[in-house]
Parts: C-alpha cells; structure tokens; sequence
C-alpha cells in the first residue's frame, strides 16, 4: 500500500474520507457499503477514527486492516494518547507495522463522553506530538496532525496553538488535517499564519455537509467551529422539510470546496459519519467537472 506522504507532491488534489468504527452490525454493513461505493471513485485515502478514550483499539485496527485488504484502499489509522501508556503505543504500532500499515494520523484524543477533562495516564503520552516522535521512529512511515482553524477550545489563541502544531511538523509530521469549519475564511487565515510561523506542509482541510438542522448545535459543541449565521437561518427556516435542508447543506459544502480548491487547498478530508452518501455526492461532482482547475 503507498504510503501517504508520495501522494502529497501530487499536481491533483488529494480527497479523503473519514469512517468511525460503527458500534453494531448493521453499522459495519452500512460502512462496508459506502467503502463498496467510494472504491470506483478512487479516493486518496480513507481514514479510520480511534474512538474517543481510546475505546475502540481492536476494533479501529481491524477495520483499517481490512479496508486495506478488502478495498485495497490506502488508509490511514487514527491513534491518540487518551488512556494509553508508551507501552500501549509502542505494542499498537508493532501490530499495525506487522499488518503493513504505514500511515498514520497522531493525536491527542478526546476524553470517554462521561468524562469532562483530558486525563493523563500515569507512564503515558500528554500530546500528539510524543506519537508523532514514536511513528517516526519506525521508519519510513506518513504521519499526519490535526488543526484548528477556530483554534483548539483549550489554547488561549491561535499563535500558541500554531506554536505547537509547527512544534508537531518539526517532530516529523507529514501532513495536517484540519477540524471541521464552516468558514472558508478561518482555513486561509490558519494556513497564512501557518506558512509565517514556517509550518510548510499541506494542511488539508476538513470539510462537512450538513444534512439535518439537528447537527448544528452538535457541530457547535463538539468542535467549538462557527457556523455563518446565514447559513444557519437558511438551514433553519426549512428545517421542516428535509430534503430541502439536504439540498441546502450539499450545495453549501461543493460551494465551500469548489472555492477552497480554487483558493489553493491541497485537497478535502470528509467527516462521512460513516452516512458517507451525502460526500460521495459532492465529491462525484467536483470530480466529474475537475472544478479546482483554475
Ligand atoms: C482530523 C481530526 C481527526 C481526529 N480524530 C480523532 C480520533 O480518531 N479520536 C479522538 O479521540 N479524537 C480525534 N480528534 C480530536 C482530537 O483528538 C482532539 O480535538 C484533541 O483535543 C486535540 O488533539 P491534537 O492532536 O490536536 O492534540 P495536541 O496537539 O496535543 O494539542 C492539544 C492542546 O494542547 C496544546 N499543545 C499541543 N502540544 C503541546 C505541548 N507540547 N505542550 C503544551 N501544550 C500543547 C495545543 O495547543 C492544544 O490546545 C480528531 C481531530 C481532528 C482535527
């Protein structure tokens, strides 16, 4: 399988996917069927999360090895610090070394949802930075990090946190995936201050279609981004009719992702929620039209 950091030199943009390990059956069929459907479009890569308080190990790593397997997609593994000893970690990426995964995205994590704050296990890893160290210690392998173009909710302001995501590319990180946003404007404004602290490679932003009012406090609380009040009221004045709210929200993120592709953007990562229909849809058309070709 090639190994990310080859197809970041690419003239094309790159695009990618995002899947969660789903918690049933019938969510791992609906999975494998969307994976079915992304095959003939040939996605750059599709990643897969490692659940929040690192409760989905086993499953994250089987899930990965298959859609490397089965789908023969190049994939990239998420793993995080959150409950894990530098045991934990160093045994986690011998298995994934093992299986032939070389493709990875370091992370802190996020802490289990009936816990408020991030904990620190004792003999384990505080930041995304120790991972980034650990995969690189392996080899020849791609390391990928996350931004923040609202800023991370706990840095005091964007300078410190570019701080350390300059800190985290400087460890080795090939990559940069960002969070969710809504405003095109906050990604160039990351990336401009991004270039001028000399973090120099690409950040890809992180893009999602709104397909339910409902997702729109969700988005706000989970991911601390900002939505356009436009937007918003658009989306909630008809929110009584569904279908409507999905024609709204996709036509919102190929807008969004035609102008980001023209503006510059190395490529778009989807946060499918594994509903990855809505994404496939904007992506067969951006693909089908080559629309970032200036
Ligand atoms: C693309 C993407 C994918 C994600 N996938 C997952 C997933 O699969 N599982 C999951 O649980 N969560 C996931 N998350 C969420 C992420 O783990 C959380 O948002 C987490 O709070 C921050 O992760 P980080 O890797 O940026 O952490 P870090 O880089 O460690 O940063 C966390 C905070 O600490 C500060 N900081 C960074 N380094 C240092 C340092 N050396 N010293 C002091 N302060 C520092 C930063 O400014 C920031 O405020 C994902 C996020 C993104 C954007």
């Amino acid at each position: 399988m090639a190994s990310i950091k080859h197809k970041l030199n690419s003239r094309e943009p790159l695009f990618s996917f995002e899947f969660f390990p789903p918690k049933t059956e019938k969510g791992e069929a609906a999975m494998r069927e969307s994976l079915r459907e992304l095959v003939p479009l040939k996605p750059s890569f599709v990643s897969v999360t490692y659940g929040a308080g690192g409760s989905t190990r086993e499953k994250t790593r089987r899930i990965v090895k298959s859609i490397q397997d089965e789908h023969c997609l190049d994939v990239v593994a998420h793993i995080t610090c959150y409950g894990h000893t530098y045991d934990d970690i160093r045994r986690l990426l011998a298995e994934y070394r093992e299986a032939g995964i070389s493709n990875f995205l370091a992370l802190r994590g996020d802490p289990p949802r009936e816990e408020a704050n991030w904990r620190l296990t004792d003999n384990g890893p505080q930041h995304a930075i120790e991972l980034v160290k650990m995969c690189k210690e392996m080899g020849d392998v791609s390391v990928g990090v996350a931004a923040f173009p609202d800023k991370h909710p706990e840095a005091p302001d964007l300078q410190t946190d570019l701080k350390f995501l300059k800190e985290k590319v400087e460890a080795g990180a090939d990559f940069v995936i960002t969070q969710l946003f809504f405003d095109n404007d906050r990604y160039f404004h990351l990336v401009h201050h991004a270039r001028e602290e000399g973090v120099s490679v690409p950040i890809i932003p992180g893009i999602m279609p709104i397909t339910k009012v409902g997702q729109i406090e969700k988005f706000l609380e989970l991911s601390a981004c900002s939505i356009p009040k436009k937007l918003v009221a658009h989306l909630e004045e008809h929110g009584h009719d569904e279908q409507r709210v999905q024609e709204i929200g996709l036509a919102y993120c190929a807008s969004q992702c035609v102008d980001l592709l023209r503006r510059g953007a190395p490529g778009i990562h989807f946060y499918t929620l594994n509903q990855s229909r809505a994404c496939h849809t904007v992506y067969a058309a951006l693909h089908a039209m080559g629309m970032w070709r200036r």
